[in-house]
């Protein structure tokens, strides 16, 4: 039998793994990585510990669930947990769900794998940029920057999309993509912070506050999420950010009105906070909300109720003022206008078109033999470790089916 001489063109998270497991199944593998070392991303990845899979890791997590169905049953959580064991990485859970190196280090992650690339004789070419893809009859062309050209059978296009350019993932793959014939959707970043207008950004700066965010369109709440919120010089972020930013940046390209509904006492009622009012009914403002919310948001908040006084006594606020300051505590609207881009972004939402590419193998249905993995795909997930079990999950099936 024929061994297939397969070119996997990136060397991150799903270029490392689609080339080991082609290596397994018995292919000659050249991996090809434009940056002088593999695996540069990953380093970045889950604040230096790289979140490397969610246990609850589901289909609807991802933006076309029927998509990745097939990849995440066949190589899913459990999977991945059990490959990166046998690699010597003892899963640490937390959360409910979400894996990380007991190490705590997302450089472990890279070493192992690296290892393994080694152990198992892969031709690893560093500083090496891929710029052309050629097919020919019978196989490809794949020409480096220096003017090297490299023939193989088969080709795995694993060079990411565009978030973090500095890893090296600048989006370049897309062209290769293109000038093979596929079709890209419209980019754009997700898992990203927010840019918002608002008068009083600089005043709450580093104020982080425990409650929850909504995003609205037309004053309908389309997407909800509770936990961290942290208000900064440009804008906001926080974990609950991150989650809505997708849909944020999605409107957005759409020219929509984004909107952010955020209630900062999500374990208050309004009926406590009325109370407590009533306590301090002959404290200044400013001093009746010190204990209740973040001493650098009190002076905005009594701002936006539109009292000009912030020394004035609670008793003596018009029931208009009262009910505006009531009101925000649990409804305070933030004008959305822009996110921090591709520099700050996880992942790129857009990609390579799902209907010119076979779920159940990763193969291109324009180019056959040419197979594709990661985020180059139209296919984006949610925070919490599904992004890089994307990678996993369309490289183990990219890997096997080159391979054959
Ligand atoms: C700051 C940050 C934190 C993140 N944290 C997490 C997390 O904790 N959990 C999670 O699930 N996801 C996380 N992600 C997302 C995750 O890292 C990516 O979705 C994943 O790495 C995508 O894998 P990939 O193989 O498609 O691309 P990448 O890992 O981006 O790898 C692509 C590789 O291809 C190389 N390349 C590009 N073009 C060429 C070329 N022409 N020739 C040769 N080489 C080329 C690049 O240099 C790069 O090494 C994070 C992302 C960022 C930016």
């Amino acid at each position: 039998m024929k061994h297939q001489h397969i070119v996997v063109i990136g060397g991150g998270a799903s270029g490392l793994l689609s080339a080991i497991i082609a290596k397994r199944n018995h292919a000659q593998v050249t991996l090809i990585e434009r940056n002088p070392k593999l695996g540069k991303k990953i380093l970045a990845t889950g604040n230096g510990r790289c979140n490397y899979t969610n246990q609850q890791t589901h289909a609807e997590h991802y933006n076309h669930p029927d998509f990745v169905q097939h990849a995440l049953e066949v190589f899913g959580a459990k999977k991945t947990i059990q490959f990166f064991e046998k690699l010597g990485i003892s899963p640490r859970i937390e959360d409910l769900g979400k894996a990380y190196p007991m190490s705590e280090q997302a450089s472990s992650i890279v070493d192992v794998l690296v290892y393994e690339v080694e152990q198992l004789g892969i031709k690893v070419m560093c500083n090496a940029k891929v710029t052309q893809v050629i097919k020919k009859p019978n196989g490809f062309t794949s020409t480096l920057s220096d003017g090297q050209q490299i023939e193989s059978d088969k080709v795995i296009l694993a060079t990411g999309g565009k978030a973090m350019p500095g890893s090296g993932s600048d989006g370049n793959g897309y062209q290769i993509a293109e000038s093979l014939g596929h079709s890209i959707t419209a980019l754009f970043p997700s898992l990203v912070k927010l840019k918002l207008n608002s008068p009083y950004l600089k005043q709450m700066d580093g104020v982080k506050i425990q409650g929850t965010v909504q995003l609205l369109d037309q004053n309908q709440v389309i997407q909800s999420e509770q936990g961290d919120i942290l208000f900064t010089s440009y804008g906001i972020s926080g974990p609950t950010i991150l989650q809505i930013s997708r849909k944020a940046n999605e409107m957005l390209l759409e020219h929509q009105d984004v909107k952010l509904k955020v209630i900062m006492l999500n374990q208050m009622t309004k009926e406590d906070i009325e109370r407590r009012f009533q306590l301090m009914q002959d404290k200044p403002l400013e001093l009746s909300l010190v204990g209740l919310v973040h001493k650098k948001i009190i002076p905005a908040i009594i701002k936006e109720a539109g009292i000009p006084n912030p020394s004035i006594r609670f008793s003596q606020l018009t029931p208009k003022e009262k009910s505006k300051l009531m009101n925000l505590m649990f409804d305070w609207r933030f004008k959305v206008i822009d996110s921090k881009g591709y520099e700050d972004a996880q992942v790129t939402a857009g990609g390579v078109r799902i209907d010119e590419i076979n779920p159940l193998s990763m193969e291109s249905r324009i180019v056959p033999g040419l197979y594709m993995t990661g985020e180059i795909l139209d296919i984006d997930g949610l925070c919490g470790g599904y992004n890089l079990q994307w990678a996993w999950s369309s490289a183990y099936l990219a890997g096997k089916h080159a391979s054959i």
